[in-house]
């Protein structure tokens, strides 16, 4: 082992929460050094979730648009559509190695020290790296990040084989289209992927545990969702319990409990997506004294602060939602924290979103958190449909829901079902982040014609005044 190496912070895993926040630190004056054990710098996020999937999303949806005749209504009449899946994949790998490189580029920029090895918390301040290419490197500072992410889960009775029976990343490069792709979960992932390989042409078949589709999500946007996809031609089987998978040769048998009743269902090729785990493998975080839940998720205060001196936690391995841009918020509020400032994460404005067609976005409260919680609100509701912008587009599915308080009319909760909902949430994140009233919304001028005036008027039907239906 060489010397000790000297920083003023240590963060491990460079995914969003890790990067971001290691970049931030540089800013704030910091010596920085981040571990990551994989030659891509990026996490899950840049490497096999976030960016891979919604490059296949939108290839996926313009082969579809392309092959079912969407274009015809717009007078343009394609022959021969083909789909060439080596370059629609290649091109998902390019935009994941353009974007991974970036990353190299800004710790370059920003002067942080990159180590490509496992990181192991050897107390005291102590961070000991198994060097990629052999030999162990100690490293010392005054604080150390942990930001090593999640893992995907499998259920019991389910081996994976990386291969008939696979879990997202498996999902992001069937060499060939599923002929019959079941998936195991329908939650974001099994929603995403399921698309993706609906629209390459499978069959494709959702087993889902829960009864109630999307729970978290706002029930009518839920409802809205869960027709359009079944429109798609996506197959849902809710309230079943997957028991086993066997592979024999290029099929796979799904047993499941529907009911009481044991039941199967083969496919060519089996998507597991029930949930990922927080990832602490190798870590030594017990070892280290970390406090952490029976599931492995690291215990933090409000500031990220875990609880052995000196090391924080930050993104998918801490408690609440596995998003990427709540990685990032965290990963720069706790080094803001650590520098004596004030860093803070506004957890009521923190947007959800399902990249489906169309997208389901989640901002605040739903509505039937509203009522559980017995809290006083006021809804307003606009369809895409009575949208000038959403007609010349051809996207008429879809709504934007707000809920604001019955009293003080402070928006609560932001919601949509459509086309490009995901952009549409930033202003129900940034309205929530200000707590602004619907009557701000209301009288904010949002340009025409734009989709935006969907959510103009839904803020306008809170108050009874809606224009344009
Ligand atoms: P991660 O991104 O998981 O990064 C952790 C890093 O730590 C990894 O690079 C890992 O190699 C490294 N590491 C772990 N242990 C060690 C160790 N001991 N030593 C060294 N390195 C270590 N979220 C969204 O917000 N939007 C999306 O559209 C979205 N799409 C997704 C699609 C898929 C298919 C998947 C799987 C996830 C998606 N997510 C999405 C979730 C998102 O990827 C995660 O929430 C996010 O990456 C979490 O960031 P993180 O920094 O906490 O951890
Ligand atoms: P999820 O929690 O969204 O969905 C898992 C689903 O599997 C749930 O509906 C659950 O009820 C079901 N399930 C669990 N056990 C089951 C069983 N035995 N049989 C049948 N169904 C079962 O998890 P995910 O889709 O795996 O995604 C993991 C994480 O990654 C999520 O927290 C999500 O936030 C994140 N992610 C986010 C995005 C995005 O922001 N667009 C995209 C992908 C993933």
């Amino acid at each position: 082992m060489s010397d000790t190496k000297e920083f003023d912070l240590v963060v491990i895993g460079a995914g969003p929460g890790g990067y971001v926040g290691a970049i931030r630190a540089a800013q704030l004056g910091m010596k920085v050094a981040c571990i990551d054990k994989e030659a891509k710098l990026g996490g899950t996020c840049l490497r096999v979730g976030c960016i891979p999937s919604k490059a296949l999303l939108e290839s996926s949806e313009r082969y579809h648009e392309a092959s079912e005749g969407v274009f015809d209504e717009h007078g343009i009449k394609l022959s021969k559509v083909a789909l060439d899946l080596d370059t629609l994949l290649g091109r998902k790998d390019k935009i994941v190695d353009q974007l991974t490189s970036g990353v190299a580029g800004l710790f370059k920029k920003n002067g942080i020290t990159r180590f490509h090895g496992l990181g192991k918390l050897a107390g005291n301040g102590k961070v000991e790296v198994a060097l990629e290419g052999g030999g162990t490197q100690m490293l010392h500072a005054k604080n150390i990040m942990i930001a090593t992410g999640s893992e995907p889960t499998t259920i019991p009775g389910v081996e994976l084989d990386y291969d008939r029976v696979g879990n997202s990343t498996t999902a992001l490069s069937y060499p060939t289209v599923p002929e019959h792709l079941v998936v195991i979960g329908a939650g974001v992932i099994g929603l995403e992927l399921g698309s993706v390989w609906k629209r390459l042409g499978a069959k494709v078949t959702m087993l889902e545990y829960m009864p109630t589709f999307l729970p978290t999500v706002d029930s009518e946007v839920a409802r809205q969702a869960m027709k359009a996809f079944k429109k798609q031609g996506l197959e849902f089987k809710m309230g079943v319990k997957v028991t086993g998978t066997k592979i024999e040769g290029d099929s796979v048998t799904v047993t499941y409990e529907e009911k009481g009743e044991t039941k199967t269902i083969s496919g060519d090729r089996v998507l597991v997506a029930t949930g990922r785990r927080a990832n602490t493998d190798g870590l030594g975080a017990n070892e280290a004294g970390i406090e952490m839940d029976k599931r492995g998720v690291i215990q933090v205060d409000d500031h990220y602060r875990t609880n052995v001196p000196g090391i924080w936690a930050i993104g998918d391995v801490t408690p609440g939602p596995m998003l990427a841009h709540k990685a990032e918020h965290e990963g720069v509020a706790a080094v803001e924290t650590m520098a004596g400032q004030v860093g803070h994460v506004n957890y009521d404005a923190i947007p959800g979103i399902i990249y489906t067609h169309p997208e389901v976005a989640t901002v605040g409260k739903t509505e039937q958190e509203l009522k559980e919680a017995g809290i006083p609100y006021k809804k307003g509701k606009f369809p895409y449909m009575a949208n000038a912008r959403a007609k010349a587009m051809g996207e008429t599915n879809g709504l934007v829901k707000i809920l604001a308080h019955a009293e003080t009319d402070r928006i609560l909760g932001f919601h949509v079902f459509g086309a490009h909902a995901s952009d549409l949430a930033a202003e129900g994140a940034v309205a929530i982040e200000f707590s602004a009233s619907s009557e701000d919304l209301a009288r904010s001028v949002h340009a025409h014609p734009t989709l935006s005036e969907i959510i103009k008027e839904a803020a306008l039907d809170v108050a009874g005044r809606v224009v344009n239906i």
